[in-house]
């Protein structure tokens, strides 16, 4: 087994990630997290799922003497990891139920050689008195507990065994303790810290954005041809379609398999080793797709899975994150989408209704949340789903979601149609949703109306200029603007302060007016540029390496690798080595074979330049979104700064950038003439910035403030550096 590497002299966790893992970069707290634990200090990490939790233990058990003990309930992922560890030539091993007992003593007898840095057992092993005893006789240095919320009666998933972990760390008093997890509201992890007894200081929250997922939500109309639209985008790349019931997952995936997809199911329903093999068929690259109930999913470590479709509405917010979060680990683009129905909603209410009292309440609040979420065509979906982790997220445009790629719709004033609906709300005394209330304004004879007797009402039949499904869609335009309030059960409407002030003061309100059958325009981050061919010849021979040696795929290189050979051709080692994910180890074990693929097929389509592999920013930077493009277009034909801020409802500042980003890719900008009556600065000023701005290459505003002494602010300076920009190019 391979243990030597780690001596003289003392090497540094960042050199540990690029030279065993392969990886340039650290993920967010990542080092932090790192040192803190290298210092000795007890520490609690959050991060989201595919943030990068186990390196933060894998690289400090590197540069500790002694032993790191990995505690992990999902027994199903400790081989997984051992794996994947091992073909990175770091010696980890697993203690848990599944060995023989051959197995077991073998990996006792190797931990007590000392042959071994990382060893990760299930919590009820761990407890036994033999395995207790094993670790006496060694140096435990650190001491993992992942899944760290498990510890919480107020988590999600209580084990009960791990409250005893308390005892554990008492018996190795000088290991440093490390907690992980991807999910912890402030309750749970202030119960984590004080069973474990850890300082606030000493813990660490990653933000629960994930940059490279798609969000989208899609009217669910023809749910299975809309399925199968998503993934013919997605040929041969691995996907989940998340089902409400197991019956609607056994018919989907038997569809699917009827049309000659590559899927299988996984449910509760199904005998454990159908589900096992299924499963492993769909970590293996054997299968393409797995169409499952949120039982799918708990032990899976996959890191290319490129989409996940929601067929149905999830319960709530928590586990909608934490099932698209399944999508890119790897960090390549991925593609999350929901399929949107209200009858969807009505599905679980009616679920709802069996329950009672505080569980009912907080279902309730669970559905309403989601469907919020779900109704709403106007705020970035990252707004909706970071708040509710208690994080705010600040930028006016994700470009990475639906509502942030779509072009944006002119606003227009609806203050006519807002008066009418909300004064309706207010005269059927707040009791009704939004649905009764667009019958009212449009006349409707239906029951509920009669019974009633809201044709009596003064806003009966005042509607008739929109349809009910115009009328919905102001509803939920004024819900997401604050002008009502959605709750309980049936989504009973009542006004906000807000609303009362709107309709006393005769305040003008902007919206959009849905068009009948309006078609959305949807975009999508565009990949890394490489070459498909080469990437399926590379993708085929890790695939016959993976069955050989009896692992997944992704053990031996990951789906981001292959990309990254496939775009720079690399023909040496030290280019080889740039690869994400080739380490010292992969590169002697594989490198040369790829190599050799790469070389021929380089020979065979005459390609002989190699693109140095360059941080993947380039591709978004200097592409131009429809939004940039429709805002610029704006520009030209007259409009101002502030009315296009009104307009698309983001910041002047916002509006700046989009000019800018459009410039610096090349655009000319037609009427770039009236930026110099919205700033304030002098003539001297304004030669002073251009000048500095002709000597920096990059047009920081940085030195440019410096330069002029702080005199004008950064917003001023963004829009002086626009007008350069401009100007330039005139
Ligand atoms: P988590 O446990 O937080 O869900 P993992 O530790 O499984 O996430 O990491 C997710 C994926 O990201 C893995 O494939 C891992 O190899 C990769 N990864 C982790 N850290 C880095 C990094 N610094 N650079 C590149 N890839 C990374
Ligand atoms: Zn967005």
């Amino acid at each position: 087994m391979f243990i030597g590497g780690y001596t003289s002299p003392m090497p540094s966790p960042a050199s540990i990630l690029k030279e065993t893992f392969g990886y340039d970069t650290f993920r967010p707290l990542q080092q932090e997290i790192i040192e803190n634990a290298l210092a000795q200090k007890d520490t609690l990490a959050i991060m989201p799922t595919g943030g990068g939790k186990s390196l933060c233990y894998q690289i400090p058990s590197l540069l500790f003497d002694g032993l790191t003990v990995v505690v992990s309930p999902l027994i199903s992922l400790m081989k997984d990891q051992v794996e994947q560890l091992r073909a990175f030539g770091v010696p980890a091993l697993f203690i848990n139920s599944t060995l023989s007992p051959q197995e077991y003593q073998q990996n006792i007898d190797d931990v007590k050689r000392g042959a071994v840095k990382l060893l990760y057992v299930a919590p009820e092993t761990l407890l036994t008195p033999k395995i207790l005893s094993l670790l006496d006789s060694v140096q435990v240095d650190c001491l993992t507990i992942d899944e760290a919320h498990c510890i919480s009666e107020w988590g999600h998933d209580f084990r009960p065994e791990y409250r005893q972990l308390v005892e554990v760390r008492k018996r190795f008093p000088k290991a440093v303790c490390l907690a992980l997890t991807a999910t912890a509201t402030s309750r749970v992890r202030q119960d984590i810290r004080n069973t474990l007894k850890f300082s606030t200081t000493n813990e660490f929250v990653a933000s629960f954005n994930r940059e490279n997922l798609y969000i989208e939500v899609i009217r669910k109309r023809e749910p299975v041809s809309q399925v199968i639209g998503i993934i013919n985008r997605y040929k041969d790349q691995s996907g989940i379609i998340y089902c409400f019931s197991r019956k609607q997952v056994d018919e989907l995936a038997a569809y699917l398999a009827s049309k000659g997809y590559s899927v299988r199911p996984y449910h509760a329903g199904l005998e454990d080793a159908e589900r096992k093999r299924n499963q492993e068929l769909f970590i293996r690259d054997d299968v393409q797709i797995i169409v499952a109930t949120i039982a799918f999913g708990m032990g899976i470590n996959k890191p290319n899975v490129r989409f996940v479709i929601h067929f149905d509405l999830p319960k709530s917010i928590e586990g909608y994150y934490q099932e698209i979060g399944r999508a890119g680990r790897d960090g390549l683009p991925a593609h999350c989408a929901l399929l949107y129905s209200y009858s969807d909603a009505a599905k679980i209410n009616y679920f709802i209704d069996q329950k009672e009292g505080e569980e009912k309440r907080v279902a309730i609040e669970h559905l309403n949340a989601i469907v919020r979420f779900a109704e709403d065509e106007l705020t970035c979906r990252r707004k909706p789903l970071l708040n509710y982790f208690g994080e705010s997220y600040e930028a006016d445009n994700c470009s990475n979601c639906d509502n942030c790629t779509s072009a944006p719709t002119a606003l227009t004033d609806i203050t006519i149609f807002a008066q009418k609906f909300l004064s309706c709300v207010k005269r059927a005394n707040e009791k009704f949703g939004a649905g009764h209330i667009a019958d009212i304004l449009l006349g409707s004879k239906n029951e509920k109306v009669m019974r009633w007797e809201h044709d009596k009402l003064s806003t009966y039949g005042i509607g008739g200029e929109l349809t009910k499904k115009q009328w919905m869609h102001i509803a939920r335009q004024l819900t997401s603007m604050g002008y009502l309030k959605q709750e309980g059960e049936y989504h009973t409407l009542s006004l906000t302060s807000k609303a009362m002030e709107t309709l006393k003061k005769r305040e003008p309100v902007f919206g959009v007016v849905q068009e009948a059958g309006r078609a959305r325009i949807k975009g999508q981050r565009t990949d890394v540029e490489y070459n498909r061919e080469l990437f399926e010849i590379l993708r085929a021979k890790r695939k016959e390496l993976a069955d050989g040696e009896r692992v997944p795929p992704y053990v031996i290189f990951s789906d981001k690798a292959l990309v990254e050979m496939a775009a720079y051709y690399p023909r040496n080692e030290s280019a080889m080595m740039k690869i994400t994910g080739v380490g010292k180890v992969k590169w002697k074990q594989y490198g040369g074979l790829f190599m050799g693929l790469i070389k021929t097929f380089c020979e065979q389509n005459n390609i002989s330049a190699t693109p140095d592999p360059a941080p993947q920013t380039t591709s978004r930077d200097s592409e131009v979104g429809e939004r940039t493009r429709v805002i610029a277009d704006g520009f030209d034909s007259g409009l101002s700064i502030q009315e296009l801020a009104g307009r698309h409802g983001i910041t002047q500042s916002t509006i700046v950038e989009h000019l800018t980003k459009y410039a610096t890719a090349g655009n000319k900008l037609r009427k770039a003439d009236e930026l110099k009556s919205m700033t304030s600065a002098n003539e001297r000023q304004i030669q002073l910035a251009f000048s500095a701005f002709g000597e920096s290459e990059n047009l920081f505003l940085r030195p440019v403030f410096d330069k002029l002494n702080g005199e004008l602010n950064f917003d001023e300076l963004k829009i002086l550096r626009l007008l350069y920009l401009a100007q330039r190019q005139m």
